[in-house]
């Protein structure tokens, strides 16, 4: 390196570029190159053009910078996935992110072009951002079937990235049934059953969510099946459970609806009964890690919580022992007991 590249703020100089990198993979990705490349590479640019249906220059300039970013291989040949392209970025891949990459491009894209008006005004910018404001986040994903298919999809793909990591942060074992409140498509309910085949797992989420979840279940039947429950967990009574999961789930909502959610899980736990919290836990100064101090200038009407500030909230409920397995993956892991009546 030389003395003026070292010199260089190049943090500050890769961020300024971080947008255009972002939108390359996004547009890389709705175009679905990474899945012909998959079935078909090496392809040269023209190839890649007739296939997708786009301009042989515009093509070029895009799959180059997918090289220049790591994502594609050149050779002589034409282009090709790298490994990890493969299994993230094709659109059937093991653990496939086009879902998640996908919603990042169509739905928090435009909200983050409002970053500025959202900084202002301090509040979520779906009206600016799609013309409409519903009451609530999950009734904007729903209102088409198109866009809960994608927010779906976006779930889906970080739920299974996730879900081993999250079924053993801790030994479940000890749990015969268990609920995954806001389970969505069954993810992490399937990953439950195999590693705890021994254990009943059911899935609450919405009626728009539940008549939609076939399209995501595992091909291969297992052994036993999740059992999806149709309901709102503000209103409706919840499914009996040893163990009750909220993943991703008590970022979204603001301190009211928090206190009826929890309020209620609480109300039907037996003493002996848990909790189990996935969230990305920030750190006591709330400045890291960054994924999750981002995810904040969405600015929905819940927010991201310390180990302490997560500890504090599970005590006022009445749930204790609070255990934190911090991954310093996608997902951190939190599990509190609800306490013994005995004085
Ligand atoms: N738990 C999943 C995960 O970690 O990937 C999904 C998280 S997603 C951010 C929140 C989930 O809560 C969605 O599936 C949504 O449909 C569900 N949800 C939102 N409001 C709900 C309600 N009132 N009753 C039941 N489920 C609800």
């Amino acid at each position: 390196v030389s003395e003026s590249a070292a010199k260089l703020p190049s943090k500050i100089l890769d961020l300024m570029d971080g947008f255009k990198a972002s939108k390359a993979l996004f547009v890389a990705s709705k175009l679905k190159m990474f899945d012909y490349l998959k079935n078909k590479g090496p392809l040269k640019a023209v190839d890649v053009a007739n296939e997708v249906g786009t301009s042989v220059c515009g093509t070029e300039r895009l799959l180059d910078a997918c090289v220049a970013l790591g994502l594609l291989e050149k050779t002589s040949q034409g282009y090709s996935n790298t490994d990890s392209a493969n299994i993230y970025l094709t659109s059937d891949g093991e653990y496939s992110l086009h879902g998640y990459i996908i919603h990042s491009n169509d739905h928090l894209w435009p909200l983050f072009t409002n970053l500025e008006s959202a900084v202002r005004e301090g509040s979520r910018q779906n009206h600016r951002a799609f013309g409409r404001k519903a009451e609530d986040l999950f009734k904007d994903y729903y209102h088409s079937q198109e866009v809960k298919q994608r927010f779906m999809a976006a779930m889906h793909s970080i739920a299974h990235l996730t879900a081993r990591d999250l079924a053993t942060a801790f030994d479940l074992s000890q749990f015969k049934s268990t609920c995954d409140l806001g389970g969505c498509t069954g993810a992490l309910a399937h990953e439950l059953i195999q590693i705890y085949p021994n254990m009943k797992v059911t899935v609450f989420d919405l009626p728009e969510v539940i008549a939609n979840i076939s399209y995501f279940q595992p091909s291969e039947q297992c052994a036993a099946p999740v059992t999806f429950v149709s309901g709102d967990f503000f209103k409706d009574n919840l499914p009996e459970a040893d163990l009750y999961i909220l993943s991703r789930v008590l970022h979204d909502w603001p301190d009211e609806k928090i206190h009826i959610l929890l309020s209620k899980i609480s109300a039907v736990c037996k003493p002996g009964s848990a909790l189990l919290v996935a969230e990305i836990v920030l750190d006591e100064q709330k400045t890291h890690p960054p994924r999750a101090v981002l995810q904040s200038l969405s600015m929905t009407e819940g927010k991201q919580r310390s180990g302490s500030e997560y500890k504090q909230l599970l005590e006022k409920y009445g749930f204790t022992n609070t255990q934190f397995k911090i991954t310093g993956t996608l997902l951190d892991a939190v599990l509190c007991f609800k306490k013994n009546l005995s004085p």
